[in-house]
């Protein structure tokens, strides 16, 4: 790929909240509350990170089309661009003498001959399909009000890029304490755990409390009570709004940029 991603500015919408400020039923919908499956896909075989597992759901060229024509509003069509942008960069190859990044992954315009695209839509709630399926739309479906924030956004990036939520890793109770009795009712499945190797790659990378597909600690909480309590001492689940070093190490191995 012929191009440096530039230095990306960072822009808010004026009301940017922390993740954790993101309200449940904004996720709500889709399987784990934000995201939705393309039909055939099996999740117990095609989960990856956690990256889905299967070079199949691996974007081809590492290039994500997409389409925004849909998000009518040139703000939030800003903030989505934008959102990309920084996440292109994040995860891009620094090079010597120069602020731009060669690509790792690249989200650019669909052309007339993509028939595998990324469509961003407004929506009820914020959500995503997990992972590329050839000749098929993809979408990410966006609430007007509370998903158009940058961490929302990238999270939902992920998904498309075929990562899961990183709380369940097969390794997750090494970590975490599921606490079952604070879980609303018909959310648990929100807490199973995948398995290595045939659900979800292996990456070799340590459990993630920094992910930005790490769920905060009162997600889907019946009561106000943790859903989830770190088992490390000094570490909040706070939500995290920016991809963290092992995000984007996991971005660049799964899509072969660390060679
Ligand atoms: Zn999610």
């Amino acid at each position: 790929m012929n191009v440096l991603i530039p230095k990306p500015e960072q822009i808010t919408n004026g009301s940017q909240t922390a993740y954790r400020g993101i309200d449940l039923k904004l996720l709500g919908g889709g399987f784990q509350g934000d995201m939705l499956f393309h039909e055939n896909y099996n999740v117990t075989k095609n989960v990856r990170g956690v990256a889905v597992y299967g070079d199949n759901y691996r974007w081809p060229y590492n290039t994500i089309p997409y389409d925004i024509s849909a998000i009518t509003d040139i703000h939030d069509q800003k903030m989505v661009t934008n959102a990309m942008h920084i996440l292109m960069y994040d995860v891009g190859t620094p090079i010597s003498g120069s602020e731009g990044r060669v690509p790792c992954v690249y989200f650019r315009p669909r052309g007339a001959n993509d028939q595998a695209y990324l469509k961003i839509q407004y929506g009820t709630g914020c959500s995503a399909h997990v992972g590329y399926v050839s000749h098929r739309q993809s979408e990410i479906y966006l609430q007007k009000d509370g998903c158009f924030e940058t961490g929302v956004i990238q999270h939902e990036l992920m998904h498309i890029l075929s990562f899961h939520h990183e709380q369940c890793r097969p390794d997750r109770d090494n970590y975490v304490q599921v606490n079952w009795e604070n879980i609303e009712n018909g959310k648990q499945y929100s807490f199973e755990k995948y398995t290595w190797g045939s659900s979800v790659y292996n990456q070799g990378t340590t459990y993630d409390y920094a992910s930005i597909m790490h769920y905060f600690g009162n997600a889907f909480s019946k009561n106000g009570k943790p859903t989830m309590v770190p088992l490390k001492a000094g570490v909040v689940l706070h939500g995290a709004r920016v991809l963290s070093p092992t995000d984007i190490f996991e971005v660049r191995q799964l899509y072969n940029c660390n060679a």
